[in-house]
């Protein structure tokens, strides 16, 4: 199967070149030629797979350049059930509240406790197989500017992986506390980490231009070392999370939820650069039986307004909320699906992008829009919102639940408010353990803990938070208790070049 560019029709490239690639020759992004069919046979036969033997099956379909045994070697060495807590990388859990059910699909099992490690975990074993193939022999140094979540989980995916080193970058002032303690406690003999005295933006432009800078590329090449990205617009970070939706319905199926071949479901997902619900799309267009895709945003609603109204506009105010991984307002990922239900037209798409660029907006055709509204519904809620809802899903539903998830909770309430469809089978994802945002969880359920004075260390929340709800802190946040800081080091944004020269062990 061949890979085409959003952007280019003319660029086809085989999947071990998209994945190494990253993004493709004309700035646009490398997408499946044709989405391959998954049949309700198959589909039941799925029903008996384990998570890796699921991921192996999907993961074929689309990389027809690695063999058999490189694609089992991938799953099996990212999806061990060592790795994930209670063996089940994405335990589906059901709700229920009256006549109301709905279930989570809990994807924060992993080592970094966000739903990044479902991908993250699988990319690098997938990008050393893809540089192999390309560009054999050499060491990929993988550069990483991150607000949080991402920069933890490459770090995890990353360690000691042969034949690659990872440097994060992440803005000094810009990331959690726990966030930060996740990432300089890392262990791993590949990894290196260092603040930046700049924003999140600073730190990601500045990786941009070290990616791009020819003597920073010589003075790789010199060492037979190159640049690699591990950012979501890489195929090799979306693929793998098309393996969760068919494991939910597989889930629903064994469970006896789902009571007639083919009978649709919902999903909700907590959106920010569009990646994960855009998976929950291709899981559909290749038979995954779906009704609605709902698209749940924060404050920043840039994707609500686009998805009711056909303008994408970037040019608002963002906010900075309690569900800081969904802080976003040029969801990259979008691209690829107005590419999709453009039917494959990469000049009206190139257009956008051009107009995305260069005046902040872009408005779609009314055919494209009706594609769009055909599948998805989209609708937002400010922090407010989000605390009531984490508040109500631990009083009614004794569940307990993180910011960015709470997100989806309210959202799907609206729905159903919205359209009167309650019996639909609805899947909400949930994309972080709330022991990660600790001090917004307990203020959301109002404890007055939070308030106490003299709270001035980052798991004096998470120990407040467990004592409160009974529910015990994920193993990987109370393990970074105990363990030593290894990186201190704060660079300019001026001399992040020597930084990077420094991690990867050239000056
Ligand atoms: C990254 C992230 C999201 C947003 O996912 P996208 O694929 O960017 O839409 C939501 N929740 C959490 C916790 C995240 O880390």
């Amino acid at each position: 199967m061949k890979y085409i560019c959003t952007r280019n029709r003319m660029e086809s490239v085989e999947a071990s070149q998209a994945i190494a690639q990253g993004i493709s020759a004309s700035g646009g992004l490398f997408v499946p030629e044709e989405l391959p069919k998954i049949s309700h046979a198959e589909l039941c036969a799925m029903q008996t797979m384990d998570y890796p033997q699921l991921a192996q099956h999907i993961l074929a379909k689309f990389l027809t350049d690695f063999t058999p045994e490189e694609i089992k070697e991938c799953t099996e060495a990212a999806y061990r059930a060592d790795k994930f807590s209670g063996g089940h990388p994405a335990p589906l859990v059901m709700l229920q509240n009256g006549d109301i059910t709905q279930y989570a699909l809990e994807l924060w099992h992993g080592p970094t406790c966000a739903f990044k490690d479902m991908a993250l975990q699988i990319l690098p074993h997938l990008l050393v197989k893809s540089l192999a193939k390309t560009t054999p022999g050499k060491t990929a140094v993988i550069l990483v500017a991150t607000s949080g979540d991402t920069g933890k989980a490459a770090l995890e995916g990353f360690k000691d992986v042969d034949g690659t080193r990872v440097l994060v970058f992440y803005p000094q002032n810009g990331v959690s506390p726990m966030q930060k303690r996740q990432m300089v406690t890392q262990e791993g003999g590949n990894v290196g980490v260092c603040a930046i005295e700049g924003n999140f933006d600073d730190a990601q432009t500045a990786v941009k231009g070290i990616f791009t800078d020819s003597v920073m590329q010589q003075t790789l090449a010199q060492h037979n070392m190159m640049f690699s990205s591990a950012n979501s617009i890489n195929w090799g970070r979306l693929l793998p999370q098309i393996v969760y939706y068919f494991s939910a319905y597989c889930q629903l199926m064994n469970s006896g939820e789902i009571d007639y071949e083919g009978e649709k479901v919902n999903f909700v997902v907590p959106t920010g650069n569009f990646g994960n619900i855009l998976a929950a799309y291709y899981a559909m267009k290749m038979g995954l039986p779906v009704n609605r895709l709902i698209c749940a945003s924060n404050e920043n609603n840039v994707l609500t307004d686009f998805i009711r109204t056909g303008t994408y506009n970037r040019c608002r105010p963002f906010h900075t909320t309690i569900s800081p991984s969904m802080d976003i307002l040029v969801s990259s990922n979008l691209e690829r699906l107005l590419f999709d239900v453009t039917g494959n037209d990469a000049e009206k798409v190139a257009g956008w992008m051009r107009q995305l660029n260069e005046t902040g907006s872009y408005t779609v055709d009314a055919e494209t829009l009706a594609r769009i509204q055909s599948v998805f519904y989209a609708g937002c809620c400010d922090d407010a919102a989000t605390c009531q809802t984490i508040r109500k899903m631990k009083e009614t539903e004794n569940y307990l639940c993180d910011t960015h998830s709470a997100v989806a909770f309210a959202v799907y309430h609206e729905y159903v408010a919205e359209t009167g469809d309650k019996d639909t089978p609805t899947v909400v994802v949930s994309t972080a353990s709330p022991y990660k945002f600790a001090a917004s969880v307990l203020q959301a359920l109002g404890s007055d803990l939070y308030a106490q004075d003299g709270v001035n260390d980052e798991f004096e929340h998470v120990y407040q938070l467990s004592a409160l709800t009974g529910t015990e802190v994920p193993e990987p946040i109370r393990a970074l208790a105990g363990k030593a800081v290894r990186f201190e080091d704060v660079s300019s944004v001026a001399d992040m070049r020597q930084a990077v020269l420094r991690l990867a062990g050239l000056a």
